[in-house]
C-alpha cells in the first residue's frame, strides 16, 4: 500500500495511491496518517479497503510528509562504507546516531531553503523508516514487525554547522526544510526486503549519488533494534538510515554545495521520487 498526505501545509488529508497510480481520498476513513493510524491492526484495516470505492482526488495537489505527529526524527551517520571513506571518517563499529529536529520535516517537493548565511548546504538520499508500534529493547528478529513502512528522505545537511561549529552534528541537520519526506509511505509488506533497494540523486539533472541499500553497514533490523536500547521508539517516529557516496562534501577536486536555483531530484526503488528547488533564505 502507498499512503500519503495531500493538501496545503498543516491542512493535509490522508490519501492512498491506487493500483493505477491515482490519488484517492482517505479522509472519510481515517482522520490523518499519524501515530494512531500506523499500527499493524490499523494498516490491516486500510489494506482491506477497495481503492476504487474511495473518492478520486482531481488536480495535482501538493504532497505533505506521509506521516504526521512525528515525535522523534532519528538519523544514522556513516552507514555506507564508501560514504564514510569520502567523508574521511572511520567506518563505525556501532551505529552513529544523531537527531534531526522534528520541525524540519516537510513535503517531498517543497523547496529547500538555504539557512541564513549558509555556504555548505549538501544533499543525502536516504531510506527512511517509519515506526508503526512502540519499540523498547527489541531484538533484531522482532524489529521489522515494528516498522509501518518506508519512504524516501533527503537528509539535507549544512556541513559547516555540522562539522566546524563544535559539538554534535545536530546543528547542521535540523535547519528549517532539511527533512523532505515522501512522496509516500510504502507499507513494509509492499517493500519486502529493505536491503535490496537502488537509490539515486541528481542535482540539476546530473547524477551524483547512485547506490543501493545492499551496501549499508548496519541493516534496518539492526538499526531499529539498536536504537530501541537507547530510547523508546514511538509510532510515527522516523529514522533516516544513512547515505551512499556522492554527497557534495566528498566531491573531488573540491566540494560542491547547493546554490539558490539548483534543483535536486532523488528516488529509491519502489518508494517514488522527490524534487526540490533550492531557494535563498529570506527574512520574515
Ligand atoms: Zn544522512
Amino acid at each position: 500500500m502507498k499512503l500519503c498526505r495531500f493538501g496545503p501545509p498543516g491542512q493535509e488529508k490522508p490519501g492512498l495511491i491506487d493500483s493505477a497510480g491515482a490519488l484517492r481520498d482517505l479522509s472519510g476513513v481515517i482522520q490523518d496518517l499519524g501515530p494512531d493510524q500506523l499500527g499493524p491492526a490499523s494498516l490491516q484495516k486500510l489494506a482491506q479497503l477497495k481503492a476504487q470505492s474511495l473518492p478520486a482526488v482531481s488536480g495535482n495537489p501538493r504532497l505533505g510528509p506521509p506521516v504526521s505527529g512525528t515525535r522523534q526524527f532519528m538519523a544514522i551517520g556513516l552507514n555506507y562504507s564508501d560514504h564514510a571513506r569520502e567523508s574521511n571518517m572511520e567506518i563505525p563499529k556501532e551505529p552513529v546516531v544523531f537527531t534531526k529536529a522534528v520541525s524540519c520535516i516537510q513535503g517531498p517537493n517543497d523547496p529547500i531553503v538555504l539557512p541564513r548565511g549558509s555556504v555548505k548546504t549538501d544533499w543525502e538520499v536516504e531510506l527512511g523508516v517509519i515506526i508503526g508500534s512502540r519499540a523498547s529493547y527489541i531484538t533484531e528478529a522482532q524489529a521489522l514487525a515494528h516498522v509501518a513502512g518506508y519512504c524516501v528522505i533527503n537528509d539535507v545537511s549544512e556541513r559547516e554547522y555540522q562539522l566546524e561549529r563544535a559539538g554534535t552534528w545536530d546543528k547542521g541537520k535540523g535547519c528549517p526544510t532539511f527533512g523532505p519526506l515522501g512522496p509516500w509511505l510504502v507499507t513494509a509488506d509492499e517493500v519486502g526486503d529493505p536491503q535490496t533497494l537502488s537509490m539515486w540523486l541528481d542535482v540539476n539533472g546530473r547524477r551524483l549519488q547512485n547506490g543501493s541499500t545492499r551496501t549499508m553497514i548496519f541493516g534496518i533490523a539492526r538499526l531499529v533494534s539498536y536504537l530501541s536500547n537507547f530510547m523508546t521508539l514511538l509510532p510515527g517516529d522516523v529514522i533516516t538510515t544513512g547515505t551512499p557516496p556522492g554527497v557534495g562534501l566528498g566531491m573531488k577536486p573540491s566540494p560542491l554545495y547547493l546554490q539558490a536555483g539548483d534543483v535536486v531530484t532523488l528516488g529509491i526503488e519502489k518508494l517514488g521520487e522527490q524534487r526540490q528547488q533550492v531557494v535563498p533564505w529570506q527574512a520574515g
